[in-house]
């Protein structure tokens, strides 16, 4: 049975995600702030570390399979710890457990992204040089200095930079034999969403944001391809975004691919 890390775990897409990955066979460490296997805090430098101390613990520094999931929409304030969730809580743990990944039996890794990062392109993206330097402070003080598009900006610049790091990461991973891929969701049905749609700065966006398939996603559908590209049916696919949207990003993007 694989033994995979999970975080968000507890809501929306994380936790249809333990559903769908337990049916198929693995047994799930949950993280997530609470209600979860190990409960810790991903928006900080030492609650990642805890975190990663706690997996290693756990697992005797071996693990089958990474499901980085948890994550914060543009309403939250400071703007800032959407940054630090949505990128750091994904590369730092990305780094630090590649090397139990290197362990594992037919070992993977899936990051959630969003389609949102394909619409801030990296060579326009305000916060690509801080994160790509590791600089947390700054990146968190070009967002909080942003005004009323400082969430916007986290959520869509974050989401960039943790798809590049992906990408960035297929040689070193391929290497290790550990496949590395991330999914893009549209618009889903879950916590984040609603909470955007009752936020007067987001709610007519989101309203607006319709795909060709006329509507919005259940948790089940992204959790289901992120089973997927864990799973041996996706053996030769790596590095690759795999966008779950309902065609969003080729109808705004036709031409880019
Ligand atoms: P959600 O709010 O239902 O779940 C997110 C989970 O992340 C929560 O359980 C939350 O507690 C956890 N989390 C947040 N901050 C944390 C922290 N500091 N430490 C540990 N855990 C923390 O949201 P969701 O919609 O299921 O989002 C899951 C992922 O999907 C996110 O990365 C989000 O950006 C992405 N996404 C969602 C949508 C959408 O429309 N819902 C679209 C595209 C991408």
């Amino acid at each position: 049975m694989p033994t995979t890390l999970l975080t968000g775990s507890a809501s929306g897409i994380g936790a249809a995600t333990q559903a769908a990955l337990q049916a198929a066979g693995h047994r799930v460490i949950g993280v997530d702030l609470r209600n979860a296997d190990i409960c810790g805090d991903l928006s900080s430098s030492a609650g990642r570390q805890a975190v990663l101390q706690q997996v290693l613990a756990q697992t005797g520094g071996v693990l089958d399979g990474l499901v980085l999931c948890a994550g914060l929409g543009p309403q939250v304030q400071p703007a800032s710890k959407a940054v630090s969730v949505n990128y750091f809580g994904v590369v730092d743990l990305l780094d630090g457990l590649l090397p139990a990944l290197e362990k594992g039996r037919q070992p993977a890794a899936v990051v959630v992204s969003s389609v949102a990062s394909a619409q801030l392109p990296w060579e326009r993206n305000p916060l690509a040089a801080a994160l790509q330097a590791g600089d947390e402070v700054q990146a968190g003080q070009i967002v909080d200095g942003a005004g009323d598009k400082g969430g916007q900006l986290a959520y869509a610049g974050s989401k960039n930079a943790v798809t590049v790091a992906v990408r960035q990461r297929v040689r070193t991973w391929g290497q290790a034999g550990v496949r590395l891929n991330t999914v893009a969701p549209g618009a889903v049905e879950t916590p984040l969403l609603q909470a955007g749609l009752q936020d007067t700065r987001y709610a007519q966006a989101i309203k607006d944001f319709v795909a060709p398939l006329g509507r919005r996603a259940d948790p089940a559908e992204i959790a289901a391809t992120v089973v997927f590209l864990m799973g041996p049916q996706a053996s030769f696919v790596h590095g690759t975004q795999l966008f779950v949207d309902g065609g969003m990003d080729a109808m705004v993007r036709p031409t880019q691919f």
